[in-house]
């Protein structure tokens, strides 16, 4: 069974890898070639792996993903990615056509209007580690983004000025009590040094009232 499994995931293992040893493009929306050789050998390498595969299994498992035409074969290939585990030494090299397939895959999952199953399926595997990192990389940048438009806003840019205004004068408004504070303590020190000669004089005044 394990054994079936592996083998399942290896044509998509071997796939990546000759993917990288040739030199494929694997640029994300490549406005020069679209990533065209990648993807048109994924298609047949897909569709070779998928004849192989267990059908009724697959199109048992594909029932819960029913997306219309091409659900079990997605099904199937979203399946082998989960099984796919490169060794450590070859995961970067192969990073770049994994985050392209996960691109593809993503829209394909998004367009059946179900946005977290992918992610599901993937689980804790290498390429559900990998477009874990692609979700967060692209709140990062849309974060930036966002912040950039904010900056380039005449208002935004208005109400920063006055953000730091007030911050500086919260600032000031500090180092003056501060300052005030040491004074207020200066005082009180030297009261307290003039007050040794009033207080004895209390004293006396008070024993000579008792008289
Ligand atoms: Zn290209």
């Amino acid at each position: 069974m394990n054994e079936k499994k592996s083998d399942n995931a290896q044509w998509l293992l071997t796939f990546l890898h000759s993917a990288v040893t040739d030199k494929l493009c694997t640029k994300i929306s490549c406005t020069t070639c679209g990533a065209r050789k990648f993807r048109v050998r994924l298609a047949a390498e897909t569709q070779e792996a998928f004849a192989r595969y267990d059908r009724k299994e697959i199109q048992r498992k594909a029932l819960q993903f029913d997306r219309g035409g091409d659900s079990d074969i997605v099904f199937m290939l979203t399946e082998s990615f989960a099984q796919v585990s490169p060794p450590k030494s070859d995961q970067l090299r192969m990073r770049d056509a994994a985050m392209l397939l996960l691109f593809d895959l993503d829209r394909i999952f998004l367009h059946g209007g179900d946005q977290f199953l992918l992610d599901e399926m993937l689980g804790k595997s290498w390429a559900g580690d990998v477009l874990a990192a692609m979700r967060a990389r692209y709140e990062i940048d849309e974060q930036r983004r966002r912040d950039q438009a904010l900056r380039a806003n005449p208002k935004f840019v208005q109400a920063e000025r006055e953000r730091k205004k007030a911050e500086r004068n919260k600032l000031h408004l500090a180092r003056v009590a501060r300052k005030e504070e040491r004074l207020r303590k200066w005082l009180d020190s030297n009261a307290k040094k003039e007050a040794l000669l009033p207080t004895s004089t209390l004293i006396d005044e008070k024993s000579e009232g008792s008289y």
